[in-house]
């Protein structure tokens, strides 16, 4: 791989103004592998410069130059897939047979799935039949900022990557500082792709540096941010000095609603979802609500299956999850876990300390709460491990209520063989996306939260091609 304490900036592999290094650790081993290094405000207005300069031509590209260039990264990335997992697997712990499938997967889907609506996007058309003289143009939005976190890195980034290019938006991506090293090798296949000098720009650097500079910079016209509600916050207030349009992608406390008459796999699958990817994923479905009559047997399902989910190192093949990504999480976990017992939520499953078998490695039991309720800190705090609490409902009514007891809003699960009662439901719950009965979202479902889970954003297909362009009307045409 390329030396990566550089940063990619108009074209180029360039020495940073910054001489501030960060190393990036292995989490299956706590070791360091990789040194970053940390960008300044002079390498931000590097970066910032080369995209505003690279505006107007990338802007005036036609719709075919850029399917092109992005059908062009799609086969790099294709063959590039085995450096890509390991990349991601070691960066942030995904077990490789998880960073091969979904992690890379989710990369390629979402290139797929923008040139695909790239391919079928109007960017000119009337306003209607019956004002054809009224011209409505889509355009650009200008110079982006991309700031991305480190539990799914390729999901992400080409969640923002893709469509900002696909609309003819100049980029500069700041990855997480934790998981910097898959987007540097995605910057690779850029350059060899062939993009125009500037319309591409990565600096590396952390919240309170870059991240801010970035996101208070008079030449940046959008902010696309996926990480915590905090930084979100953060990002937000330093944004509206400038009035850059800001769209945020944010934490989760996703509900699964268990019905009585649900199929016999729902609570297994349930449980199997919520520690997928060691618990790091912001739709996790991490609060169960089971109905009463049912609720003595989930809970001995989820303690089982807790029981038989094997906990392994990264790089080793085969179904089991990895670690949290760093120390910082996993002290956060375990002060969590600590407090779901002190809270006199009932464990099933799991607990503090290491798995038996480790002594190094950010490993967490696969852990399993009954009993949550309401007011308890592990029933409203994002806990981002693999920690599944269970809370019973009675009724439809206080399934809701539960299930909307949350300053989050990403993703509800719905599980029942009663169609009426999952659609009425679907209304009802307060959240950017459903899920019923195991059935993820197909190409081009539009991600995004209610609440405190996002703020001016869908991303994937059509939606996430506009988030990057400006509606401009015009008469007389
Ligand atoms: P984080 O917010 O700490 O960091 C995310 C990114 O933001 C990093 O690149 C970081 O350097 C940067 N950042 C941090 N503070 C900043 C600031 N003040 N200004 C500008 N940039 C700043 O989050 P994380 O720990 O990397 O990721 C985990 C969080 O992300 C979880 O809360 C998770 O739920 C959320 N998440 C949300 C989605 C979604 O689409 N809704 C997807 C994945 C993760």
């Amino acid at each position: 791989m390329m030396d990566a304490t550089k940063f990619y900036i108009n074209g180029k592999w360039v020495t940073p103004d910054g001489s501030q290094r960060l190393e990036v650790i292995n989490p299956s081993d706590e070791k360091g592998f990789s040194t970053i290094t940390l960008g300044t405000q002079a390498d931000t207005d590097n970066a910032v410069s080369a995209a505003k300069k690279a505006l107007p031509a990338w802007a005036a590209s036609t719709k075919e130059q850029r399917i092109e260039l992005l059908e062009r990264l799609f086969e790099t990335y294709k063959a590039r897939a085995e450096e890509m997992a390991q990349t991601i697997s070691q960066e942030m712990g995904a077990p490789i047979d998880l960073a091969r499938s979904a992690q890379v997967g989710a990369g390629a889907a979402h290139l797929k799935n923008t040139i695909r609506a790239l391919k079928s996007f109007n960017f000119e058309h009337p306003l209607g039949d019956h004002a054809p003289d009224n011209i409505i143009l889509h355009e650009p939005v200008g110079v982006c900022a991309l700031i991305t976190p480190w539990n799914w890195p390729m999901n992400q980034v080409m969640l923002k990557v893709a469509p900002a290019l696909a609309a003819g938006c100049t980029i500069v991506l700041k990855p997480s500082e934790i998981s910097p090293l898959s987007a540097m090798l995605l910057t690779e296949m850029i350059d060899s792709a062939g993009f125009p000098e500037g319309v591409f720009n990565l600096v590396n650097g952390d919240g309170a540096g870059v991240g801010s500079q970035l996101s208070k910079h008079p030449d940046i016209d959008l902010v696309s941010f996926t990480g915590s509600t905090r930084a979100g916050k953060a990002i937000t207030l330093a944004a509206a000095d400038t009035m850059k349009r800001v769209g945020l992608e944010l934490g989760g406390k996703g509900a699964n609603i268990i019905f009585a008459d649900a199929d016999e796999k729902a609570v297994t699958r349930g449980v199997r979802h919520c520690f997928a990817n060691s618990g790091q994923s912001c739709n996790a479905p991490t609060r169960m609500l089971v109905e009463k009559s049912v609720y003595k047997q989930a809970v001995e399902t989820a303690a089982m299956i807790a029981s038989k989910t094997d906990v392994g190192q990264a790089g080793t093949e085969g179904r089991h999850i990895g670690p949290v990504v760093s120390e910082q999480q996993f002290v956060k976990v375990q002060a969590l876990i600590k407090q779901g017992i002190e809270e006199g939520a009932t464990l099933v499953a799991g607990g503090e300390g290491r798995p038996e078998g480790f002594d190094k490695g950010y490993f967490v039991k696969p852990t399993v709460f009954s009993d949550v309720a309401p007011g308890m800190t592990i029933w409203s705090e994002e806990i981002f491990g693999p920690v599944l609490v269970i809370t019973p409902f009675e009724t439809e009514e206080e399934a809701i209520e539960l299930a909307n007891d949350t300053l989050y809003g990403l993703t509800n699960y719905i599980q029942t063989s009663d169609k009426d009662r999952a659609r009425r439901l679907a209304r009802q719950v307060r959240s950017g996306m459903v899920e019923v009965n195991g059935k993820s979202g197909s190409a081009g479902f539009p991600f995004g939260g209610m609440k405190q889970s996002g703020n001016g954003s869908r991303e994937g297909g059509v939606w996430g091609l506009e988030e990057f362009l400006e509606v401009k009307s015009v008469t007389d045409w």
